[in-house]
């Protein structure tokens, strides 16, 4: 099995299929600086469905799509259609900020979408609106609910908490998903790409957290889902949601990070905090067989190093603190979450 120098395998495929967004979310969107991927650029389905192809020999048992907004490529169906039909691969989820769902879903779900991962920081809608920048609540939670009437399983709403935003939402949060049967995800406030000014002082911690959680409903640790999945998962007692807490910041997972990515334009990225990536596009293009393309993928997998959130961490408990800006990384618009 492939393993990287860390002794991790390569066994979550994130492929980010545009970077286009039709949201301007604050913490993920440099709108000012960033210059978007040249449409000729983008991976074609034959293309992303061809690296899937030569991903999974190599250990990728799961996939998921993202963006940008994976729902603003045309006929995103047609290629969940071409990786559902390819054998070895277990998994193919999609996240998404929702509002496209209710329109593409059954489209989808037909091509054999089963899991999706939906972002709603806020129950608010003028909040929804100015944290989105242009982003409609209404919409979004009718493509949650349109969704669930076709049957996806699990839907799990992604939520991530910033102090003095949207930190007295927590337990509504709780209380949406519980009564209406999704799945929820709070994620602590990380500093992804170089735009979102982040500061330690507007991450809301996993204990804080799970102590606001808990001053309502009693919660029962389960742990992480296959020992490596990013979040730590709670059982509500009537067992009517399930809930899990994403701590990147403050207790994080590097030790069993198992995610590898594809950029829309073909670029091999090891860490969502990576500085660059490896270019994919141009042996595609090139004309480079699969064993090739394979090769190129092994010897990146097997020297990769990253453990940016362990490093963060540990800066941020030095004499020196952690300078999020130290390091210029790559704009998570283009990597997906
Ligand atoms: S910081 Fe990088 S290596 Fe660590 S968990 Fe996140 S993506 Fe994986």
């Amino acid at each position: 099995m492939l393993l990287d120098s860390l002794n991790r395998p390569a066994r979550d495929l994130r492929i980010s299929v545009t970077d286009r967004c039709n949201f301007r979310c604050t913490y993920c969107m440099p709108f000012e600086t960033y210059e978007w991927i040249e449409k000729g650029e983008i991976l074609s389905f034959e293309e992303i469905a061809r690296l899937a192809r030569i991903f999974i020999p190599l250990g990728v048992e799961k996939i998921r799509l993202t963006g940008g907004e994976p729902l603003l490529r045309r006929d995103l169906e047609r290629l969940v259609e071409q990786l559902s039909s390819l054998p070895g691969l277990q998994d193919i989820s999609l996240t998404t900020n929702g509002s496209l769902l209710a329109e593409k879903a059954a489209a989808l779900r037909s091509a054999g979408l089963r899991r999706l991962n939906v972002s709603v920081d806020t129950l608010d809608p003028a909040k929804f609106k100015q944290m989105t920048g242009r982003g409609d609540l209404a919409r979004v939670l009718n493509g949650l609910f349109t969704a669930k009437s076709l049957g996806f399983d699990p839907i799990k709403i992604n939520a991530v908490i910033e102090r003095g935003v949207n930190d007295d939402e927590i337990l509504d949060l709780v209380e949406f998903a519980r009564t209406n049967g999704f799945a929820i995800r709070f994620i602590e406030y990380m500093d992804v790409g170089n735009a979102n000014n982040w500061q330690t002082s507007k991450m809301v911690s996993k204990r804080e957290i799970l102590d606001i959680i808990r001053s309502r409903y009693p919660l029962q640790l389960k742990g992480r889902g296959h020992g490596s999945a990013p979040a730590v998962d709670y059982a509500l007692p009537d067992g009517e949601a399930d809930l899990g807490v994403i701590a990147s910041v403050t207790e994080p997972f590097c030790f069993s990070c198992t995610r590898v990515r594809i950029t829309a334009d073909g670029k091999l990225v090891t860490c969502l905090f990576s500085e660059r990536g490896h270019d994919l596009k141009a042996l595609l293009r090139g004309g480079a067989g699969d064993d090739e393309i394979s090769r190129v993928i092994c010897s990146v997998w097997m020297r990769r190093e990253d453990r940016y959130s362990e490093q963060r961490l540990e800066a941020m408990q030095s004499d020196g603190g952690y300078k999020p800006k130290d390091r210029k990384k790559l704009e998570m618009i283009s990597l997906g979450g």
